[in-house]
């Protein structure tokens, strides 16, 4: 993933900054294109998480297998090798799972079929926040198009996480054969190397030198030390919110704060709206909200 900022020269820290208390999930579910996207985006976050208890949960959809332009190392091997890197970058982080879909690298598609393999993945690991990218990026600087699978992957994941995942007639195989109940992520967090319309700011400086051994792990992709790459990065993040490094998101609450607490995400527990059924009434039933 090459550097997507211009890198920012005069940045001064603020001196005089309190940052806000970190939001601290019970757990956290990351579905990303390829290995190394997590480590480039939000693994500062992921790790502060992990140090305060977060059970994080990596879902690759693909095993970035064309990220290996090596005559001498096929297909298999290359998958082989991107995983191993991928699992020995999570574990740097503190990350308890990796799924791999081993969708075909390069040639992602939010299909129906993706987004109900993350619908019982979503209902499986029952996250607080699942993560994503930016689906709407394209043109992500003056010199980079963002690649295909990062948006096509950020849709199958935004659209499984809501409304798909909560929804009761969606999937009842899902509920019938893997006993899967319905869940409702707290909330959504969109991430990106561009994000004009951020919502949050995540202060990284004691876990950016973590980010760069995560990232290192990456060994097929990073020619040389990521780390001064991923301190402009960070830099630049940070402009004009008080720190000296940051990863910044877009943020969505899905579940409000009474209801998580009294739910956990649990839609198959909670049935929103009752209606008349038309044996019970000849009324016309009103419409369950979802
Ligand atoms: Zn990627």
């Amino acid at each position: 993933m090459p550097e997507l900022h211009t890198p920012t020269t005069d940045h001064t820290p603020a001196t005089d900054h309190t940052p806000p208390a970190l939001y601290t999930p019970e757990s956290a579910l990351i579905i990303v294109a390829h290995p190394d996207d997590i480590e480039y985006s939000c693994a500062g976050t992921l790790a502060l998480w992990a140090q305060q208890g977060t059970a994080l949960f990596y879902v690759l959809c693909t095993s970035g297998e064309a990220g290996i332009d090596d005559p001498e190392i096929d297909r298999a091997q290359a998958v082989a090798i991107r995983e191993a890197e991928q699992r020995a970058a999570a574990e740097v982080v503190g990350a308890r799972e990796v799924v791999f879909l081993r969708e075909p690298d390069g040639l992602l598609q939010p299909t129906l079929a993706l987004r109900k393999q993350l619908v019982r993945i979503i209902r499986r690991f029952r996250p607080e926040v699942v993560i994503t990218g930016d689906p709407t990026l394209i043109w992500a600087s003056p010199t980079f198009l963002n690649h295909p699978d990062h948006r096509a992957a950020s849709i199958a994941a935004l659209e499984a996480a809501w409304p798909a995942a909560g929804q009761r007639n969606l999937y009842p195989d899902l509920e019938a054969e893997d006993g899967l109940g319905l869940h409702r992520p707290r909330k959504l967090y969109c991430t990106g190397w561009v994000q004009p319309d951020a919502n949050l700011f995540v202060d990284i400086a004691t876990t950016l030198s973590v980010k760069a051994t995560a990232l290192r792990a990456h060994t097929s992709q990073t020619g040389g030390d990521p780390e001064p790459l991923l301190r402009r990065q960070a830099a630049h993040n940070a402009t004009g919110q008080g720190m000296e490094y940051a990863e910044c998101f877009r943020v969505t609450t899905l579940v409000d704060d009474a209801r998580w607490q009294r739910t956990k995400g649990d839609r198959t527990a909670e049935q929103i709206v009752r209606i008349s059924r038309p044996e019970q009434s000849t009324k016309a039933p009103s419409v369950a909200s979802s």
